[in-house]
C-alpha cells in the first residue's frame, strides 16, 4: 500500500473501490470516478512506485483468499459505496482438445469465485456507506442465451467463469436484499483492451462511460440484473 486510507479525504460523492484497476477498463473506470470527485481505492495486483494520482491504491491479488482477507482487514470501518469486481483473466481459449484442468481452476478461481470472496469480505464497508452498490463486470460470453450466437470461439474456461459469475449476481442480490446492497451484472461490450484485443468494436472511453452511467443510476430496483454498456438487457 503506497498511501493509506487516511491520505486522502472522503468526498461528499462516496467511495468507490475497482478490483484490477492496474490497467484496461479497471483503471480507466477508477480514473473515471477520479475525475468526477469521487474517493477511489484502486485495488492492483503490483502497487506501482507512486501510486496512480489521486487514487488511493491498495494491493490485492484476487487468486489469494488470504489477499482478499487481508484488504477487508486494512478497510476495517471504512464505508464504501460502490464495490466493482472487474479483475479477471481470460485463459486458454484453444478449444475442448486443449482444456486443461489448472488453468480452468484458475480462471475459475479470479472470475467467478473471487467476487464472491470480495463480496463477503466488503459486505461491512457496502452496509457502512449510503449507495450500496455491488458491480460484476461480466460478459454476455458467458449468456447461456446469448453467448454462442455471434462467437465461436474456444474459451471454454472464461465462458464458464462468466456463467458461474451471473450466478454468483443474482444469488447475492437474493442474499443482499434485505440490506439494501444492489448487486448487478454489466458485460462493457468488446473494447479495445489488453484482453479484448485490438480489433475490438470499442474504445475504453465508449465502454467506461456507458458502464458509469449504469452504475450511478443504479437502485435497488436494479438489483439481480444483466445489462450491457449501452443500457440493453442481456438476456441470462
Ligand atoms: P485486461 O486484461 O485489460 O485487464 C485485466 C485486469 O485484471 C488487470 O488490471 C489485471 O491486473 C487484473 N487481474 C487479473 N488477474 C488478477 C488477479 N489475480 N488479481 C488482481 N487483479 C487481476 O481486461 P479488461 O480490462 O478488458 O477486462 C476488464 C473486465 O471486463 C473483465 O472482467 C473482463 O472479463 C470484462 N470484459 C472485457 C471485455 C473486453 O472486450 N475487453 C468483454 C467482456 C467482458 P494485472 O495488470 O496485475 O495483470
Amino acid at each position: 500500500m503506497t498511501s493509506s486510507t487516511a491520505d486522502i479525504g472522503a468526498s461528499p460523492l462516496g467511495t468507490v473501490l475497482v478490483t484490477g484497476a492496474s490497467r484496461g477498463l479497471g483503471r480507466a473506470l477508477a480514473e473515471a470516478y477520479a475525475a468526477g470527485g469521487w474517493r477511489v481505492i484502486a485495488c492492483v495486483r503490483q502497487v506501482p512506485e507512486g501510486g496512480l494520482g489521486s487514487m488511493l491504491c491498495e494491493a490485492l491479488d484476487v487468486a489469494d483468499a488470504a489477499s482478499i482477507e487481508a484488504l477487508g482487514r486494512r478497510l476495517e470501518g471504512e464505508a464504501i459505496d460502490i464495490v466493482i469486481n472487474n479483475a479477471a483473466i481470460r485463459g486458454d481459449v484453444g478449444g475442448l482438445s486443449s482444456l486443461e484442468t489448472n488453468d480452468f481452476l484458475e480462471v475459475m478461481r479470479i472470475n467467478a469465485l473471487a467476487p464472491l470472496l470480495v463480496a463477503r469480505a466488503l459486505k461491512p464497508n457496502l452496509l457502512a456507506a449510503q449507495r450500496r452498490v455491488l458491480v460484476s463486470i461480466s460478459s454476455r460470453a458467458g449468456s447461456l442465451a446469448e453467448g454462442t450466437l455471434d462467437d465461436d470461439d474456444g474459451d471454454y474456461a472464461y465462458r464458464c467463469s462468466k456463467a458461474a459469475l451471473n450466478m454468483a449476481t443474482v444469488k447475492l442480490a437474493q442474499d443482499f436484499r434485505s440490506d439494501g446492497i444492489a448487486v448487478i451484472s454489466l458485460h462493457p461490450g468488446w473494447v479495445r483492451t489488453d484482453m479484448g484485443g485490438a480489433q475490438a468494436q470499442l474504445a475504453v472511453a465508449e465502454s467506461v462511460a456507458g458502464l458509469k452511467a449504469l452504475i450511478d443510476q443504479t437502485t435497488m430496483a436494479d438489483t439481480g440484473s444483466f445489462r450491457a454498456y449501452d443500457g440493453k438487457t442481456v438476456s441470462w
